[in-house]
C-alpha cells in the first residue's frame, strides 16, 4: 500500500480522507491543532450553510476564476453534495434564499462528528497538533518537533489565512515559497469594508441593517443585505463584490459603489408612487409610501442637499443610486476567506503541484474566490471528492 498523508483537517480534506480508497491507501491526516474542521465549526456559528441550490450553470457562474471551478464542481455538484451529506446520515434541507443547511435541530459539531468517526473507522488516522514545517534534506515531511515522516503522496489543505485562532493562517505561504511555488499574497475576501460615515449617522445607525438592497460597482451587482458598522458596511450584498473592490484597490485609493434601496422598483414606478401620495413631509412619503426606513432615509439625507431632498425626481434617482465611498478593505483575521494563496498555473488539471513531486493542494489555500451562500465549502468539498476519485484511479494506472 503507498503511504497517503493529508496535512490540514478542513473540509476539503476531510472530505478527501473519507472518499480515498483504503485499500490502496493508508492514509494518515495531520492537523497542527488539537482537533480538526476549527472553522468549518465556526462557519457553523452563523448557520452553516453547507452549499447553494441552483442549476450547475448558476453556481459555476458564482466562482472566480469559473474555468478552474466549473469543471470540479461538474464532477460533485451541489446536488452531489447533498445526497454525501445524506449518505453520512447528514440530512440537508434548502432555506427560503435557495442557501442548504444541516437538517434543523442538527448541529455543526454533530455534523464534523459523523464525518470524522466516518474517516476513523475506515482505518485512518487522525495526527493533530502536528504543524507542518516543511522539508528535510532527505525530502521527508518535517513537522513541528516530530521525526520526519516519509510519504508516497502528500496532500496540502492547510486552507486560507483568515481566522487564524482556527489554525487557517496561512503559514505555509514562505515554504512553498522557499520551494519555487508562487503564492499569491492573501487579502480579505468577503469581508467588511471602510466607509467614513458622518459621526451623527453612525452613532444612531451602527449595527441596523438595510435589507433587500442592491449594489452595484463597476458593472457588476448583488442582491442583498448590508449592516452599518462603525468601520463601514458589512453583508452579503458587500461581500459578494469583495473580490472585485479589492482588485480595484489595488491601484485605487477608494473605491465608489451605488446602493439601489428600492431594487424591485424602477425610477418610473418610484417617481408614480411618490407623486401619488397626499403626505406633505417627505420623510413620511419615504416611510410609509415607499417603505424605507429610518437608517436608508438618514442615508439619503447623507447624500443629498436640502433642493435635492425636497425634489421627488432628484430624490428618487438617489434612492436609485446612492453613492458611497469605500476606503479600504477590513482586517484579513476577521474575513470569511481569503484572496490569494498557491497561484493556480502551479497546479495542474489534477491538482498536482507542478514543483513539488506527488503533491497536490487542494481548498481555499488554492487561489480561487467564491462568495458567502455555501459557494466556498462546496468548491473545497467539490475539490475534496475529485482529488479522492483521481488519487483512486491513479493507482490502477500504475
Ligand atoms: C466566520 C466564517 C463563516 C463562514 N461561513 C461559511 C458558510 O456558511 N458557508 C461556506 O460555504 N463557507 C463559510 N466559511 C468559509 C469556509 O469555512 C472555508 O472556506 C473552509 O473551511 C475552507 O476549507 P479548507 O478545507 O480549505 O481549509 P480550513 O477549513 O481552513 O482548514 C485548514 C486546516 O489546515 C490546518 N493547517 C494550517 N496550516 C497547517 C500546518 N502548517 N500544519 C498542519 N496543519 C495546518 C488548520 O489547522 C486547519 O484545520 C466561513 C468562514 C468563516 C471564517
Amino acid at each position: 500500500m503507498k503511504k497517503l498523508i493529508i496535512i490540514g483537517g478542513g473540509p476539503a480534506a476531510l472530505i478527501l480522507a473519507a472518499e480515498l480508497d483504503t485499500k490502496k491507501y493508508k492514509v494518515t491526516l495531520f492537523d497542527k491543532k488539537k482537533t480538526v474542521g476549527r472553522k468549518f465549526l465556526v462557519a457553523g456559528e452563523g448557520g452553516l450553510n453547507l452549499t447553494y441550490n441552483a442549476s450547475l450553470e448558476a453556481l459555476t457562474n458564482q466562482y472566480f476564476p469559473r474555468e478552474f471551478m466549473a469543471p470540479v464542481l461538474r464532477q460533485f455538484t451541489n446536488q452531489d453534495l447533498m445526497s454525501w451529506l445524506n449518505k453520512h446520515e447528514i440530512p440537508t434541507f434548502i432555506g427560503s434564499s435557495n442557501r442548504v443547511f444541516p437538517e434543523l435541530g442538527i448541529k455543526p459539531i454533530e455534523v464534523l462528528n459523523k464525518i470524522t468517526t466516518y474517516i476513523s473507522d475506515r482505518d485512518i488516522a487522525f495526527q493533530l497538533g502536528a504543524k507542518w514545517e516543511g522539508w528535510n534534506e532527505e525530502g521527508h515531511l518535517c513537522f513541528h518537533e516530530m521525526e520526519g515522516v516519509l510519504a508516497d503522496i502528500v496532500v496540502f489543505a492547510m486552507g486560507g489565512a483568515s481566522w487564524q485562532v482556527t489554525g487557517s493562517d496561512g503559514d505555509w505561504r514562505e515554504t512553498f515559497e522557499a520551494n519555487g511555488v508562487k503564492v499569491e499574497p492573501f487579502r480579505a475576501a468577503n469581508c467588511a469594508f471602510e466607509v467614513d460615515w458622518d459621526k451623527t449617522f453612525i452613532s444612531t445607525h451602527e449595527g441596523k441593517p438595510l435589507k433587500n438592497i442592491a449594489l452595484s460597482f463597476d458593472g457588476h451587482s448583488s442582491k442583498g443585505e448590508l449592516n452599518i458598522s462603525k468601520f463601514g458596511l458589512e453583508g452579503n450584498a458587500i461581500y459578494a463584490l469583495s473580490q472585485k473592490i479589492q482588485e480595484k484597490l489595488l491601484d485605487e485609493e477608494s473605491v465608489l459603489v451605488h446602493l439601489d434601496l428600492k431594487p424591485t422598483m424602477t425610477i418610473d414606478q418610484l417617481k408614480a408612487k411618490y407623486k401619488r401620495s397626499h403626505r406633505s413631509k417627505v420623510t413620511d412619503v419615504l416611510n410609509k409610501d415607499l417603505n424605507l426606513d429610518r437608517t436608508a432615509i438618514s442615508l439619503l439625507k447623507q447624500c443629498c442637499d436640502k433642493d435635492a431632498f425636497s425634489n421627488p425626481d432628484m430624490l428618487v434617482k438617489t434612492i436609485k443610486s446612492v453613492p458611497i465611498v469605500i476606503k479600504s478593505a477590513g482586517e484579513l483575521d476577521e474575513a470569511i476567506s481569503t484572496l490569494g494563496g498557491v497561484a493556480l498555473d502551479e497546479i495542474d488539471e489534477n491538482f498536482q503541484l507542478k514543483k513539488i513531486p506527488n503533491s497536490y493542494a487542494i481548498g481555499e489555500m488554492l487561489d480561487w474566490y467564491a462568495p458567502t451562500g455555501g459557494y466556498l465549502l462546496q468548491g473545497c468539498f467539490s475539490m475534496g471528492f475529485v482529488l479522492a476519485k483521481f488519487l483512486n484511479a491513479l493507482e490502477d494506472k500504475e
